[in-house]
């Protein structure tokens, strides 16, 4: 069997921790191409001498001489800074590019890996939010296919697999994360350490903090409308405590689909590694008879503003939702930091969203104009 060569932008994250078990559990399928970090050099060292890619970058250009030294005795190619990123993805030997940086920072890269005529298994969904008019546009040109790993979007995905008719909707579900219950005086108090106790995902810090407000759930939405070309009216969300359905598709008949397991990212990591096969998995398995019953409500958007809005964006369209992505990843870092309270992330998103110098159809130019004087308004605001 010729192997697959893997790329995997932001190897030392959650994501892309999981991707290499992944490609660990079938090294008969999978070699690694690329591995790349922002700061973590001992990881990606230790990374590195296990999986012997062709090449490593580290994004902080600051951290060269540390991973070269660590690296002295390899054949591995080691560079360094963002421009770095692009270049990798765009050389010959990567097969699949496993898009999984965090935030905005994905963008060029997941552009530069659309031109290369890359598969690209993405879950940087931040890239979708704040272009994915341009990104959907550069694929359909290039005839680079872009394969959901999101574990909504890899259900929608899965579930649309051999159907030739057209989504009347889809159920995007959501935990509802470590806030459903909490009251406004809750949220006002919330801590750094109640909001990253996600209820059933292990997650890097910022999508955990963007599962507790919602964003995430918004930004998914906004995800969904480009990877599958849908409506906002197309799109329902379902708070789904459980995490057991991981989404629906309904049909013209009234059928409806639904993909379920127990939730562990590396079943869709590794379906968008494999697909259209699917690869035997170590993972758990769900479970009926010992899972609790299986419910669904509708989210409460006065509680969890962050939610109205990316829907507001996805409705105005152009650069709206670049500049809420904007205003939430600063919003998320001062939170983390100390800086502001739970309820303010969401007031940042808004203020960003009423500054916003409206653009209709921005170029790539346009969107990275927007984000950075979104971001200096927000940073002003917060
Ligand atoms: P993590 O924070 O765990 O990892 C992010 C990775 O990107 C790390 O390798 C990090 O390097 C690197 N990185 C961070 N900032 C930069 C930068 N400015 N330049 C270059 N590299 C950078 O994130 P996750 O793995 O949790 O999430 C990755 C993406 O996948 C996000 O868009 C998230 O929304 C999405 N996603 C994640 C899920 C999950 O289960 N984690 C589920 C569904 C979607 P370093 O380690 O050196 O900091």
């Amino acid at each position: 069997m010729i192997k697959k060569r893997i790329a995997i932008l932001g190897s030392t994250g959650s994501i892309g921790t999981q991707a290499l078990d992944v490609i660990a559990q079938h090294p008969d399928r999978y070699e690694v191409e690329t591995l790349t970090a922002h700061r973590n050099v001992s990881l990606l060292a230790r990374q590195a001498l296990r999986f012997q890619p062709n090449a490593v970058v580290i994004a902080d250009d600051s951290k060269y001489g540390e991973l070269k030294a660590l690296l002295a005795d390899q054949p591995i190619k080691v560079y360094a800074g963002s421009k770095a990123l692009c270049e990798v993805v765009q050389l010959p030997g990567a097969d699949v590019v496993v898009s999984a940086l965090v935030g905005i920072a994905g963008l060029r890269p997941t552009i530069c890996a659309v031109e290369a005529k890359k598969q690209v298994a993405l879950a940087n969904k931040e890239t979708l939010v704040v272009a994915g008019d341009l990104i959907c546009r550069l694929a359909q040109r290039s005839g680079a296919a872009i394969i959901p790993v999101d574990s909504e979007h890899s259900a929608i995905f899965q579930c649309l697999a051999g159907e030739c008719s057209p989504v009347e909707k889809i159920y995007l579900t959501a935990s509802g994360g470590p806030f459903l219950h909490a009251s406004a005086n809750d949220l006002r108090r919330a801590t750094k350490e109640q909001a990253l106790r996600h209820p059933q995902w292990s997650m890097g810090d910022k999508v955990t903090i963007d599962s507790a407000s919602m964003m995430n759930k918004g930004f998914e939405v906004i995800e969904a409308r480009w990877l599958f070309d849908l409506k906002p009216t197309q799109m329902e969300v379902l708070v789904h405590p459980q995490s057991v359905v991981h989404s629906m598709v309904q049909f013209a008949d009234g059928s409806i689909k639904a993909q379920l397991g127990a939730p562990d990212m590396r079943i869709p990591i590794g379906y968008a590694l494999s697909f259209p096969e699917r690869l035997a998995l170590s993972v758990s398995r769900l479970s009926f008879a010992e899972t609790p019953a299986l419910t669904f409500q509708k989210p409460d958007t006065e509680k969890f503003r962050c939610l109205a809005l990316a829907y507001e964006a996805l409705r105005m369209g152009g650069n709206a939702a670049c500049a809420v992505n904007a205003a939430n990843e600063v919003a998320v870092s001062a939170f983390l930091h100390g800086k502001i309270t739970f309820p303010d992330i969401a007031r940042l998103v808004e203020v960003g969203l009423q500054k916003n110098d409206f653009i209709a159809q921005p170029t790539l130019e346009d969107y990275l104009k927007t984000d950075e004087r979104i971001r200096r308004i927000a940073e002003e605001m917060r």
